[in-house]
């Protein structure tokens, strides 16, 4: 099992360095789980050699472009390509609510003579949250994040806790530092994979790398950085963390 970051960057990373923040997971047999499907996808996967024919299964975390914007691309052409099959798409039930009334209808619903809707184009897995789901042999725990709270609600948004070959994973995806709330998660996993923002204008809905590096020893000592923006890094491995994530980058779980 490999798990390739299509790109490491913020949402609006500009320029040839990086792109956002989209993460593949390869099985055995060469199948791919997609985990969020941003705008740049198009250009992330074309960079790898690959396209939306590689695209079998895709995780959704939460509503911004930098994380659903591909998903236009992806399911129109699947669609037409009689050589694919549809995707499978796993999300969270409340952000699948959202996710083709407020983000994919305007571009999707209307297609030659008919109306569409997302399962026209994905085979829909709506996942309850205590549930999690499985994909590959593996079992994938919801984490519910803190992205943004709008002073009325939460932002639905999820990351995933799962374990390959005994190595338990947490991927944050978009998220402040509330230990508080999901600290079990960073002392039981053996990696984490960190929201990291390096902003000179830090926003307060991603945890920014000064904050970050004042945690405790133990928890940077596992601790692989991403979704930072363009520009010099601190010098994360001297403040004790694994580092920051390249694009491309791969991690071996055997
Ligand atoms: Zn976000």
């Amino acid at each position: 099992m490999r798990l390739l970051f299509l790109g490491s960057g913020s949402a609006f990373t500009v320029g040839a360095d990086n792109y956002q923040s989209n993460l593949l997971l390869t099985n055995d047999a060469g199948e791919n789980l997609l985990i969020d499907c941003g705008s740049d996808i198009r250009f992330s996967l074309y960079d790898q050699g690959l396209s939306y024919h590689d695209i079998h299964h895709i995780y959704i975390s939460h509503l911004h472009a930098d994380h659903v914007g591909g998903m236009e691309y992806i399911g129109l052409t699947t669609l037409f390509d009689p050589q694919c099959k549809k995707p499978n798409l796993y999300v969270s039930k409340d952000v699948a609510h959202e996710l083709w009334d407020r983000s994919l209808a305007g571009g999707m619903q209307s297609i030659g003579n008919d109306l569409a809707d997302l399962n026209t184009f994905f085979t829909v897995f709506k996942i309850n949250r205590q549930a999690g789901f499985s994909w590959s042999g593996i079992q994938f725990k919801l984490v519910r994040v803190i992205h943004i709270h709008n002073g009325y609600y939460l932002m639905p948004s999820y990351g995933l806790f799962f374990e390959i070959h005994d190595q338990k994973i947490f991927l944050t995806t978009d998220t402040q530092l509330r230990l508080e709330e999901n600290g079990q998660f960073y002392e039981e996993a053996d990696i984490i994979f960190h929201d990291c923002e390096t902003s000179k204008f830090p926003s307060p809905v991603h945890v920014h790398y000064q904050e970050l590096a004042k945690l405790p020893e133990h928890l940077k000592g596992k601790m692989w950085l991403y979704g930072y923006q363009p520009g010099e890094l601190p010098n994360a491995k001297k403040d004790g963390f694994f580092g920051f994530v390249k694009r491309g980058q791969v991690f071996e779980f055997t």
